[in-house]
């Protein structure tokens, strides 16, 4: 049998870090990443045979769990008609129809291949729009790698200690502004001094780039009303948190609506998707419609388009982001029940079907500071007993967890039941 450790040592040989993204690669756990075979509703498999409870859910849109049949189906459904024409095809309209039904300040939308696509070119388009350069982001978000984002962000980039990328060009980083999550003052602040010359403020609605960290009453509030008065575009990042913290996503969840909102994981069904849209009057800027250029080889192909809504038709089930939320709450009370038992310093948080567990002996976490300061090494602990239980957990402090509709009882007391045990060897 071929282990993971021998597999791991093959990649390196041609794959920088062995693997094809940095938060696959464990680096920091003192172990290599588990290679995976298969995987099917809340398990995945390794390649020693070994089954894992999943909370990464291939990062995010493996919503209602592994191999769902009815996602499959779809695809198989349409294999045999080829895999992409390079033309126009019904099946993109179909998806444009639902995307823009289920989050209704959507009037317009475009497909692309990845959620970096998708923030990527909602920038351009509100830089394009407004005439402006300079852009807001905050601390610990994540949008992506393009060069414009990767300045302070989360995710990998912060697992790996270089939240501002060397071969971003300084030119560019200059435009980008970087303020604290959930801080009102410093935004009102911002725009005070340079509101007028910035063309957007591009937000995670929930940041899940930095372990798990909703906004607090007044956030979005704020930067709805500060783009207003200044005629600048609010983007709302929403590749992790649309269709997942609620069908509508987090716009829907908060009662705040943002001017475009980018797309990505759920909306493919597993495969690579992303997407970008809001209020017509701006999406018709975009190229052929308008002067704003933007494209993509492969983007709503078909196979991908079929996957995407045949995954988003399932959500549609009456009760099932609510049930979806009563899991992660049934989790979080478990892990804090545990924790609590055992005197660990450990507190979650969670936003419909996301969650994060922070080692930290304060009552919440809100911002990156707060996230970067809690127990690397308590986590580290965590994650290696939790791993050996047979729990799949991010293999990172900074990334939320996700829940699906797979998850049953059985495995969230078997999540529960691993907690305990890796609880118990914090204090070792
Ligand atoms: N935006 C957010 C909020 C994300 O979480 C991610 C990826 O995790 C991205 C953008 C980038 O998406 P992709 O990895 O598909 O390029």
């Amino acid at each position: 049998m071929t282990t993971s450790a021998q597999l791991f040592e093959k990649a390196c040989r041609h794959i920088p870090g062995g693997v094809n993204s940095p938060v696959r690669a464990f680096k920091g756990l003192e172990r290599p990443p588990v290679f995976m075979e298969r995987a099917q509703g809340a398990y995945l498999f390794d390649v020693e045979g070994k089954r894992y409870v999943d909370y990464v859910g291939s990062w995010g849109p493996m919503i209602t769990g592994h191999a769902d049949p009815e996602v499959l189906g779809a695809v198989r459904e349409r294999l045999d008609n080829g895999l992409s024409f390079g033309t126009p095809t019904a099946i993109e309209t179909s998806m444009a129809d639902l995307i823009c039904e289920m989050i209704p300040s959507i009037e317009m939308v475009r497909m692309v291949n990845s959620g970096t696509e998708a923030t990527m070119s909602a920038i351009r388009l509100a830089r394009g729009y407004t005439g402006r350069d300079k852009i807001v982001k905050f601390e610990g978000n994540y949008h992506g790698h393009s060069d414009s984002l990767l300045v302070k962000a989360g995710s990998g980039a912060l697992t790996h200690g270089e939240p501002s990328s060397p071969g971003v060009p300084a030119a560019l980083a200059e435009h980008t502004v970087t303020l604290p999550y959930n801080d009102p003052e410093a935004v009102e602040a911002c725009f005070e001094e340079i509101g007028d010359r910035v063309a957007c403020i591009i937000v995670e609605p929930v940041a899940g780039n930095m372990n798990c960290i909703p906004p607090q009453p007044g956030f979005l509030e704020t930067l709805r009303r500060v783009c207003d008065r200044h005629e600048s575009v609010l983007i709302f990042d929403e590749v992790m948190t649309g269709f997942r913290v609620a069908m509508g996503g987090a716009q829907a969840h908060y009662g705040v609506q943002p001017d475009l909102t980018c797309l990505g994981k759920i909306v493919g069904g597993g495969m690579p998707v992303g997407a970008f849209g809001g209020r017509r009057g701006i999406m018709e800027n975009i190229s052929p419609l308008g002067p704003i250029y933007q494209a993509g080889t492969l983007a709503g192909n078909p196979l991908a388009m079929a996957a995407g809504i045949a995954l988003l038709e399932k959500l549609r089930a009456p009760g099932f982001h609510d049930a979806l939320a009563q899991r992660v709450e049934t989790l979080c009370h478990g892990l804090q029940e545990r924790a609590d038992a055992a005197g660990i310093d450990m507190i979650t948080q969670r936003a419909g079907g996301m969650f994060g567990v922070f080692f930290t002996g304060q009552s919440r976490v809100d911002n990156f500071a707060q996230a970067t300061a809690c127990n690397g090494d308590a986590f580290r602990r965590f994650f290696a007993a939790m791993l050996e239980h047979g729990v799949y957990m991010a293999p990172s402090a900074f990334e939320a967890g996700f829940m699906s509709s797979a998850h049953a009882p059985e495995d969230i007391q078997l999540t529960l039941d691993a907690a305990e045990a890796a609880f118990a060897t914090l204090h070792e």
